[in-house]
């Protein structure tokens, strides 16, 4: 018995989408690109979309398109992975951590104030696991101060915060793709805004700089190749078109498992407050910090899977540490959640047999101690 933390949920749609692309003659830059684009927008609600090689991607090209760069500050969250911070540095500029709240562990927005300076550019919220950051206070609060507000929403498709859908608060938000997200394109990313300029620079960016009018060999900026094959596009259109049924079955999903792992008084289960609808990228359960890793290794032994999650913050991260001098204890709310998470196996697949097994051995496990 072998229970996977992800697996992906691929169809006959995309098996044949994929080969009705390999039997033309255009593999890239084409119109399934394209369609894909236009029908991610309507899903997230901006007015576009584009496409890239993956959600870091994205993320670098919304802080160079927001011409974010060297001296300029980004307030963001050190409790995510770790490309929500790293895309700052890929342009020099300095990400500002701050502490994150318990009830959604996104960004807590009264720590916002003490983090401004007169180099902070943008805020950058992340929404983790798949539910919103508070993005009232945190809008609020960029307004006031003319700041940018990039949402990394590759964990957060289709959550919604106040009736709203994540990726339609910021100047620009970023999805992924990877096997693991509520969809996938093997890899890949999506970058959405309102702002015709900023989509402009997106599709010039992802593609050697060139201008989107321009002749071929013609490049008035320094761009990149974050460009998605007509191959990787043709199994996002078809991701897009059921996604609201998957997150629709993720939902099942934890209903079930909170259902059934109610009763375990030594975990605690996931939060939702009541303004927000959750996807569901994760089931993230918390249990005390000494009994983590060996629960972990405890599912191990019984066939389960399960992942501490995110550890260690990315504050606490080698490089971060040896680079901005940050130690165990500069963001505590974080660091708690960070030593005592674990996710649980989340995937279509998944049946209530299975919970009811990953409950078995969480009991058994507690039993013992
Ligand atoms: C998955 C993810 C990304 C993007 O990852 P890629 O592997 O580059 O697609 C960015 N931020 C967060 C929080 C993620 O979970």
């Amino acid at each position: 018995m072998k229970i996977r933390l992800s697996q992906p949920t691929i169809g006959v749609e995309e098996r044949e989408a994929v080969a009705r692309v390999l039997d033309s003659d255009r593999l890239a830059l084409g119109p399934v690109t394209k369609a894909f684009e236009e029908h991610f927008a309507k899903l997230v609600d901006t007015s576009y979309a584009v496409a890239v090689n993956s959600g870091t991607s994205g993320l670098h090209l919304a802080i160079r398109a927001l011409g974010i760069g060297e001296g300029d500050e980004v307030i963001t969250s050190p409790f995510s992975f770790i490309a929500s911070s790293n895309c700052i540095l890929f342009e020099r500029a300095k990400p500002v951590f701050i502490d994150i709240e318990e009830d959604t562990l996104g960004l807590d927005p009264s720590n916002l104030a003490a983090a401004l300076t007169p180099a902070t550019k943008a805020i950058l919220p992340v929404h983790i696991f798949g539910q919103a950051a508070q993005m009232d206070p945190i809008s609020s609060f960029a307004n006031q101060h003319h700041l940018h507000i990039i949402e990394d929403a590759c964990e957060g498709i289709l959550a919604t915060y106040k009736g709203k859908t994540v990726g339609s608060f910021g100047d620009v938000s970023v999805f992924g793709f990877y096997p693991n997200k509520q969809m996938t394109t093997g890899e890949g990313g999506m970058l959405a805004t309102d702002d015709e300029q900023l989509y402009d620079q997106f599709l010039s960016l992802r593609n050697q700089g060139r201008r989107t009018d321009l002749q071929w060999l013609s490049h008035y900026q320094l761009g990149y190749n974050y460009r998605i094959s007509e191959i990787t596009a043709a199994i996002g259109l078809e991701q897009t078109k059921k996604l609201k049924g998957f997150v629709a079955q993720r939902q099942e999903l934890a209903n079930k498992y909170f259902e059934i792992l109610g009763d375990i008084e030594e975990i605690k289960l996931p939060h939702t407050p009541s303004y927000n609808t959750h996807s569901w990228f994760v089931y993230a359960i918390q249990v005390e910090e000494k009994f983590r890793n060996s629960l972990i290794e405890h599912l191990h032994q019984s066939g389960i899977e399960s992942k501490a999650y995110f550890y260690p913050c990315i504050h606490l991260q080698e490089f971060y540490k040896k680079d901005f001098g940050y130690s165990a204890g500069a963001f505590p709310v974080a660091e708690k959640v960070s030593n005592q998470t674990l996710i649980l196996p989340f995937h279509l697949n998944i049946t209530e047999e299975d919970i009811h097994y990953i409950k078995n051995c969480i009991q058994n496990f507690f039993s013992r101690k």
